[in-house]
């Protein structure tokens, strides 16, 4: 065995599969727990990644890991909120993070940079990272995950360690998530996704400078992401069912759709292309299963929305939050885990159905503001508390009714085991 594996061969107590966002926020915030955390990542960081603008939600993990300041030093674009070419409003609309009330804004980033910065605090914090490191299978004993094997690019033969959990943080690539779970489709949100970049671009005007641009067409929809300076990421979406009865292919129907928009078009009229395109099947799923015997689920792994909103990233660190802290207390008392995975599971069904719920009603582009901003209201707080505006602010932040999730309470699982037996 080549040395620079010697020592990974150890027990761990928590494997995660996949070192983005999801894989380092859990790997951060379980080490700092003084938990042994092993990452393996099939990648070399800086990577390239899609999604790159940010929702409030976002900001909380970080500054569970120490990453506030790091972020505005690091110079990310803020983001404080969006503006939208949508529905039956004639004139396109603004929403502000700040009208949410809790966190005023949140970044535009290239993801090789976000995703390293929070991998790397994974590193400080005490994670063992391998990267380039690629897990083909669990290894099973008595009907329980008990460790993955994995090969390392450069090296010869595949590497087996074992670990008391294992996290799938695999993103879309769902390692476990295959071989343990059914995948549910969610057949309203099956698009496709062509995007390239631009520099020279215009910003949006006055306080709308650093929004988001949203912008329908009659096929689907633009974002407009300004990520760095001049620099523009745009994406078309659009159903897959659209895009494959098109004739043209989906860099010309790219092409074809922005000129017909209003906005995208001004912002885009002295710029250049500056990269190729790519593009992505984004449909979206939530597995059956978030857990098993010995294995749990987080982020894309688990389940994946839409892009429309740009929830992804706030949801997958949000949960691998949530899941440091259960897996924290599983350590502690194994005998709670079933019942704690259960909680979290639930809770991040709960929380990931109320986004998804809302985007479905969001594609519906014949209704005006006020009825997106009541369906909302309807899914995060029927009684009314709110405004609605406030409503539909909090949920697109990732901020409404987040405390299930975000703040687990295991106490009376804890007291149950730690209760002294009745004679
Ligand atoms: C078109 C499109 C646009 C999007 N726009 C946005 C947006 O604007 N904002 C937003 O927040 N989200 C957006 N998203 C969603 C966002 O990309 C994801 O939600 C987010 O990256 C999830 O993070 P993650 O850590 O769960 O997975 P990932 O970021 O995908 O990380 C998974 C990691 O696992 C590794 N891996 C995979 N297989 C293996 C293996 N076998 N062994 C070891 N490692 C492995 C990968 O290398 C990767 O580094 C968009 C998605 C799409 C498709």
């Amino acid at each position: 065995m080549s040395s620079t594996l010697q020592g990974i061969t150890d027990d761990f107590d928590v494997i995660i599969i996949g070192g983005g966002p999801a894989g380092a926020t859990a790997a951060g915030l379980l080490s700092e727990r003084g938990r042994r955390v092993l990452v393996l990542d099939r990648e070399r960081f800086p990577r390239y990644h899609i999604g790159e603008s940010l929702i409030p939600g976002f900001m909380l993990p970080m500054a569970e890991l120490g990453l506030t300041e790091r972020m505005e030093a690091k110079g990310f674009e803020r983001k404080y909120g969006g503006t939208v070419v949508w529905g039956n409003n004639e004139i396109p609309w603004n929403f502000a993070f700040a009208t949410g009330g809790k966190i005023p804004y949140a970044y535009h980033t290239r993801r090789a940079d976000l995703d390293t910065m929070i991998l790397d605090r994974a590193r400080e914090l005490g994670a063992i990272v391998v990267e380039e490191a690629t897990v083909k299978d669990t290894i099973e004993e008595d009907g329980r995950a008990v460790g993955v094997q994995y090969t390392v690019r450069g090296v010869e033969g595949v590497v087996e360690t074992r670990g008391s959990l294992i996290i799938d943080a695999s993103g879309q690539a769902r390692v476990i998530g295959r071989k343990y779970s059914e995948v549910n489709w969610h057949e309203q949100l099956q698009n496709v996704a062509v995007w390239t970049y631009f520099d020279g671009c215009h910003r949006l005007p006055g306080d709308e400078w650093s929004n988001i641009l949203i912008e329908g067409v009659k096929d689907g929809w633009f974002w407009g992401i300004p990520i760095d300076k001049g620099v523009f990421s745009v994406g078309f979406v659009t159903p897959s069912a659209t895009a494959k009865a098109s004739e043209q292919s989906l860099e010309d129907l790219f092409k074809s759709q922005v000129a017909k928009t209003g906005k995208l078009k001004e912002l885009l009229k002295d710029a250049h292309q500056t990269s190729g395109f790519r593009s992505a099947r984004d449909w979206s799923y939530t597995n059956e299963r978030f857990y098993g015997n010995g294995w749990v689920l987080v982020g894309d792994a688990a389940a994946f929305v839409d892009p429309l909103f740009s929830p992804g990233v706030a949801l997958a660190t949000m949960a691998a939050s949530s899941l440091a802290k259960i897996v924290d207390q599983i350590i502690e008392h194994p005998q709670i885990e079933e019942k704690a995975l259960d909680r979290y599971a639930s809770a991040y069904k709960d929380f990931f159905d109320r986004i998804r719920v809302f985007v479905e009603g969001f594609y519906d582009r014949s209704k005006t503001k006020g009825f997106y901003f009541d369906l909302a209201q309807t899914i995060t707080d029927p009684e009314k508390k709110n405004d609605a505006h406030v409503d539909f602010v909090q949920l697109i932040s990732g901020l409404a009714r987040n405390d299930a999730l975000f703040n687990p309470d295991l106490s009376d699982l804890i007291a149950d085991v730690s209760a002294p037996a009745a004679d």
